[in-house]
């Protein structure tokens, strides 16, 4: 079966937007990250599946090992379904993205969520980054050209609206992801044809 899969750090609000895109709500609560199989769930009333995979990233609680063992695993199970993959959303804080790219960006480190950017093209993967908290950001368009920057697309966003899709899911603003998922799944149909 045909799936979108959400990826993104602990704490951006993966459940918050699978609630808001599925109607159904979650047991988020308990221990972030634990979860090592990615959960299937229905995205009605369209013909896929969502799997939402684990956060990682900083989890209170959870051994260094652990985490990065959690990042393998969602690595493997990229490689294995990427063909069975049509969109992929990485969902990421727009309050925070930045900074924590920046922080983490060095001679011999790669921002995780840059990697996984890279990662998910290199698979051939359609991915989507869902730009979530963007009531918390007052200058959106210098944030999103910003982001654009660091994942080495060229600002301004407003070229990139396929990719780049600012929401606040806590409120339900999330059109812009619909849309840029729907021009995924429209180009894809346009191919088979
Ligand atoms: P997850 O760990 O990625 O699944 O994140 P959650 O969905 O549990 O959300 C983490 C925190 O971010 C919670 O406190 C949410 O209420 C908050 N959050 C989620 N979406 C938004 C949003 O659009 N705006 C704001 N301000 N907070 C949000």
């Amino acid at each position: 079966e045909a799936e979108v899969a959400l990826v993104g750090r602990s704490n951006v609000g993966k459940s918050t937007l699978m609630r808001e895109l599925t109607g159904h709500s979650f047991d988020t609560g308990g221990s972030p990250g634990v979860t090592r199989e990615p959960n299937h769930y229905d995205w009605a009333p369209e013909d896929f599946v969502i799997s939402d995979l684990p956060g990682f990233g900083f989890m209170s609680g959870v051994h260094e090992d652990h985490r990065e063992q959690i990042k393998t695993d969602i690595v493997h199970y990229l490689e294995e379904y990427a063909d069975n993959i049509l969109v992929a959303v990485l969902v990421v804080d727009g309050k925070s993205v930045i900074d924590i790219i920046d922080r983490h960006s060095g001679p011999d480190e790669i921002p995780y969520d840059v990697e996984m950017f890279h990662f998910l093209r290199e698979l051939d993967i359609p991915t989507v980054v869902a730009v979530n908290k963007m009531d918390k950001v007052d200058d959106e368009d210098e944030r999103l050209d910003d982001l654009c920057d660091r994942l080495g697309l060229l600002p301004p966003w407003k070229q990139w609206q396929e990719v780049i899709a600012p929401i606040t899911a806590k409120r339900g603003q999330i059109d812009p992801l619909n849309e840029a998922v729907r021009e995924h799944l429209h180009d894809q149909n346009r191919d088979d044809l």
